[in-house]
């Protein structure tokens, strides 16, 4: 809670401002039943009408004032809630986007989704909650409290015995709630994570009529995550009837009780009364007490969670390491590397690229070959050997120069809502011959056929453009600020041949400085590179020129068997 903490302290002094409202409403709420007994003993007793208007006047003056007051400092509240929550989520929000790779695959997407959503919430639920009954449930109890003593000890004293009894339940209740809300949150991840499995899906699973079978799997987490939220709904509920259990057995003494001394002459019928309306307040008073708890345990469950990526120590630090032959613009040496730490995923690769020269990747699906990518991207960083860009170190290059080195197309690229052009320009203010020339570079002439051209409206995900023109969409933006390094992971693979390979002839007229790494399922699409990579589960199995592994490389012949095979 400490980091959360950290979000509440700027609004301190506001809080403060509407937690004085808040109470100076409540003491004034505290004195009504006391005004009420004074009438009814004292002026009802002597049959002065004149004070009893007084008196009743000054009774509904203060009720209108408690009533104002309570909803100036509610409204304050929402307020303070929805500032705190707004800057919460933005600084979450930038926090996860500077997550290493590695943290983000440890915290998975969708919990990264539901705490940036459903944790946030609850935490401005609690905050909300806090400022609204935080004063007002205790003064009311304590108040209540005070007040009955003054006015009847010995009733006041039944009342007080029942009091250590809720303050067990409700320490019990709360403990175990934050657990119970915990596992809830983390059913909920599990939930979004199938939503979103099945949503990027759904053609695939629409096509090979699965909808049944994906059905049937997010009812069972959807089951799950509600059953868990309605196991952490009961206990909390357990509050609110032994809390009306112990209180009215308690409110039964009184009345019994207060009947003999009423009788006996001990007291006063406006002294029970009033007592009663205290006694009537301290309930909601501690039923607002236990509400209190169960937003308290739901928020704290939730801001932990948050805690945990905001407390996340940054990683990929800039180190400063001696700088190697510099005459190579890229360079692979002995580099290993395992997502889980244990079985290598990339093994020893090795390879070394003069400025301007294309590598082409070639493998099976699995064989490391985005792996290769990420690495030089420095998403991850290799657990053995080195990896430079122009004899540096990866690791010595601060991201920001890192990353504005690259242009890049990978295989599930992002495309959003929003016009074509926005898409390729990706907030760097391009000019529009700049896109009109990365555009024309990447084939994607289709675009300047329509008639709304750069206009054009793309949808969520690209969804209303075929694969082939996303891919010269996602070219175009990668070409467009003309970067020092091209990285295609299998970003021509929905082309046609003949698109391919104009694709190919203008890559290498307009962007021959540019060196290039190419990830392909074609052999026709890197035949022409400098070097050829071909890997085998993160092994390299052949590295040279096409000729030559057409020669040496028994797994580059096959490829190419049945290629030439499937196009002939
Ligand atoms: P390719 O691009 O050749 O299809 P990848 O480089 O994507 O292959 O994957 C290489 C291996 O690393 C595979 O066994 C894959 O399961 C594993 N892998 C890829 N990404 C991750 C990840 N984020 N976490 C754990 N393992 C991964």
């Amino acid at each position: 809670m400490k980091t959360i903490f950290l979000y509440i302290r700027p609004k301190l002094r506001q809080m403060s401002l509407q937690l004085s409202i808040k109470f100076a409403g409540t003491i004034v709420e505290l004195l009504l039943p006391w005004m009420l007994s004074v009438i009814l003993d004292t002026y009802a007793a002597w049959g002065n009408q004149t004070m009893i208007w007084i008196w009743g006047g000054l009774m509904a003056l203060c009720s209108a004032g408690a009533l104002a007051g309570n909803v100036i400092a509610n409204r304050m509240a929402t307020r303070i809630s929805r500032d705190i929550t707004i800057s919460l989520r933005r600084d979450l929000f930038q926090k996860i986007t500077l997550l290493s790779a590695r943290q983000e695959d440890a915290f998975t997407t969708p919990s990264l989704i539901s705490r940036l959503t459903s944790d946030t919430y609850n935490v401005h639920q609690m905050i909300d909650r806090m400022q609204r009954l935080g004063v007002r449930a205790p003064i009311l109890l304590l108040g209540g409290v005070t007040v009955t003593l003054s006015l009847e000890p010995v009733l006041t004293l039944v009342l007080l015995t029942a009091l250590p009894l809720l303050g067990i339940v409700v320490s019990f209740v709360s403990r175990k709630g934050i657990r119970l809300y915990t596992r809830t949150q983390e059913a909920l991840d599990r939930l979004i994570c199938r939503a979103q499995e099945s949503m990027t899906g759904i053609r695939v699973i629409q096509a090979l009529s699965k909808t049944g079978y994906e059905k049937a799997r997010f009812d069972a987490d959807n089951r799950e995550a509600a059953n868990r939220e309605c196991t952490a709904g009961l206990l909390m509920n357990l509050t609110n009837p032994v809390m009306n259990l112990v209180l009215n057995t308690g409110l039964t003494l009184v009345i019994v009780v207060g009947a003999f001394r009423v009788n006996n002459g001990d007291t006063q019928p406006g002294t029970i009364i009033a007592f009663l309306s205290y006694f009537t307040i301290i309930l909601n008073a501690l039923m607002m007490v236990s509400r209190l708890f169960v937003m308290y345990s739901k928020g704290a469950a939730s801001g932990r969670r948050i805690a945990e990526v905001l407390d996340t120590p940054g990683e990929m630090e800039t180190l400063s390491l001696p700088v190697a032959n510099q005459d190579l613009h890229i360079e692979f040496e002995h580099v290993s590397f395992s997502y889980a730490k244990r079985k290598n995923d990339i093994e020893d690769i090795n390879f070394s690229l003069l400025p301007g020269e294309t590598l082409g990747i070639i493998g099976p699906t699995g064989s490391g070959k985005s792996t290769l990518l990420r690495l030089l991207l420095r998403l991850y960083d290799p657990d053995a050997g080195v990896i430079r860009i122009g004899g540096r170190d990866v690791r010595s290059i601060p991201m920001k120069e890192l990353y504005t080195m690259f242009g890049t197309v990978f295989q599930n690229d992002f495309l959003h809502t929003g016009t074509l052009g926005d898409n390729i320009d990706f907030g760097r203010d391009l000019q529009a011959d700049q896109l009109v020339y990365a555009a024309k570079a990447a084939q994607a002439d289709f675009i300047f056929s329509r008639k709304e051209g750069f206009q054009g409206n793309m949808a969520s995900r690209g969804a209303n453009f075929s694969g082939g023109q996303k891919q010269r969409i996602l070219l175009a933006r990668a070409l467009a600020n003309h970067p020092q390094i091209l990285l295609l992971d299998d970003s021509s693979s929905a082309l046609d041949y003949k698109t391919d390979a104009a694709l190919r002839r203008a890559l290498a007229k307009e962007f021959g400085g540019c060196t290039k790494i190419i990830v392909a399922q074609r052999i026709s699409s890197i035949r022409h590179a400098n070097h050829i990579l071909v890997l085998e589960e993160g092994h390299t199995v052949g590295y040279g020129t096409h000729e030559t592994l057409l020669q040496v490389c028994p797994a580059y012949r096959e490829i190419a068997r049945i290629q030439t095979e499937e196009v002939e």
